[in-house]
């Protein structure tokens, strides 16, 4: 493609792209296709000759985009979002057209300090230590994994980095019952072993009972294991319960077990004043994580993680032997020796687009207003006698289902799958399930950037439509 052609295709592509934006609500939300059947419309062969623009774009309309789920459609309600905004998606353009790799200071210093710059507008908008420091990574996994290989070298004082496990190591990590699958993973994959995850029970709101964790951590202690990691919840995946951060960090302080705090979805209601006490008590908690790909209008990826103090991380993941370090190294970060990669795109970028195009205001305003939609449909399940809400509505979830005391559990979970399933194969809607205490619940998640009011009386009315002939085919 020559610039000129660039040029041209990039003209039509924003207006392809500003078409989209504004009828992003006409599309299915989610695809009616097979599995297999977008494949069996791709070639088995890469094409040997170069293929005009139009019929790749035109394969892009025809195959591709109905085999598309519209994350961005305003009546899609399940898992958690991941929003985009105009602003985001510009900074997107520019980032992809500079093309830098932004590993270190060097390779691009305007990505470096942009980065320390808008991590550290975020950290005082949300009302996080100003003594802390943040970084930004791809996804929370990877932060979350981050952090547990840098408390894990903290505690054998970087010897299993240089030697390895020697086998008489007997971590145990602890986060509730609730907590996300990617702190599995990181457990498993870190070398601590999944049987070292200790799950601590949670209250009736499904928040971890610090009193429990203590007992854990003590009976651990007794019996030769080393305790090296709680992870908290600040918003569970299933029901954005929140673990109590006060008291979890006091534990971990006595017993000199990091903290880490896992607000990936529920974090940008930190922005809000309302929510910041939350927080209260985590100041000697050792790091902290959310996605602003989730709910703060910045395309995936893009997860900020903060920390108390970033050098165990630094000595964790550097590669540059202390003696090779230049003057220079200790003036500016090289944020490479922050996480795992080497290479890091420049998502500082978009950040910095969207908190200037919002103002910390308009990104107030937005998450305010979601809230309020949220507490508006709460009302309306809570006035339809049929329904009940199982988990307390603590942001912007609602976790509900249809009940009949007459019924069984196992009935009624039969029942509430198959109203969400009748309601999503209307593409109209999306929404997404999880099972507390064993009872399968709708979950309903408004937060899309461009959800209105008129999108959740849609789904509600669609919801009750579904919810009467299900209820009708079940008798
Ligand atoms: C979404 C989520 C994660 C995982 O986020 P990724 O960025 O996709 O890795 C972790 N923890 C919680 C609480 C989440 O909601």
């Amino acid at each position: 493609m020559d610039k000129e052609e660039f040029r041209k295709r990039g003209h039509e592509l924003v207006d392809w792209m500003a078409d989209f934006m504004q009828s992003k609500e006409s599309y299915p939300v989610t695809p009616d296709v097979k599995p297999g059947e977008i494949l069996s419309r791709l070639p088995e062969k890469a094409p040997d000759k170069a293929e005009p623009f139009e019929e790749i774009f035109s394969d892009f309309e025809n195959i591709i985009m109905p085999g598309m789920t519209h994350w961005q459609n305003p009546s899609f309600f399940g898992y958690f979002p991941a929003n985009n905004s105009e602003p985001s998606i510009l900074a997107e353009m520019l980032m992809s057209t500079l093309g830098a790799q932004c590993m270190s200071w060097i390779t691009s210093p305007a990505a470096a300090e942009l980065e320390e710059r808008v991590c550290d507008w975020l950290r005082d908008a949300k009302g996080i230590h100003s003594g802390w420091k943040g970084c930004i990574h791809d996804t929370a996994s990877t932060a979350t994994l981050s952090a547990l290989l840098a408390a894990r070298e903290k505690f054998s004082k970087f010897q299993i980095n240089k030697s390895g496990f020697t086998g008489t190591e007997k971590f145990r990590i602890y986060a509730s019952t609730h907590v996300h699958s990617s702190i599995d993973k990181a457990v498993k994959i870190s070398g601590i072993g999944e049987e070292n995850l200790v799950r601590v029970d949670v209250d009736e709101q499904f928040g971890m009972i610090p009193e429990a964790l203590e007992r854990a951590i003590q009976s651990d202690l007794n019996n030769g294991f080393s305790p090296l990691m709680v992870i908290s919840a600040l918003g569970t995946t299933s029901s954005t319960a929140v673990d109590p951060i006060g008291p979890i960090t006091k534990i971990c302080k006595e017993y000199k077990v990091w903290h880490h705090i896992d607000a990936a979805f529920a974090g940008t209601a930190l922005l809000l004043p309302q929510f910041q006490s939350l927080m209260e008590g985590h100041e000697d908690a050792d790091s902290y994580v959310f996605n602003p790909h989730k709910w703060m209008m910045t395309n995936f990826d893009c997860t900020v993680m903060f920390l108390r103090e970033p050098k165990h991380l630094v000595n964790t993941f550097s590669l540059t032997p202390e003696y090779l370090k230049t003057d220079l190294d200790e003036k500016v970060n090289n944020y490479r020796d922050w996480g795992i990669p080497l290479g890091r795109r420049f998502r500082a970028l978009k950040l910095w687009f969207v908190i200037r195009s919002y103002g910390l205001d308009g990104l107030r305003t937005k998450i305010q207003y979601h809230l309020d939609l949220t507490k508006k449909a709460e009302s309306w399940i809570n006035e339809d006698e049929r329904l009940e809400i199982l988990a307390p509505v603590n942001f912007n979830t609602i976790c509900f289902r249809y009940r009949d005391v007459e019924l069984s559990t196992i009935e009624l979970n039969k029942i509430n799958e198959n109203w969400m399933s009748s309601s999503n194969s209307t593409h109209k809607v999306f929404f997404s399930h999880t099972k507390l205490d064993g009872k399968y619940v709708i979950r309903w998640v408004i937060g899309q950037t461009d959800v209105e009011e008129k999108h959740i009386q849609q789904a509600w009315v669609l919801l009750q439509d579904q919810l009467n002939k299900t209820l009708k085919t079940s008798a």
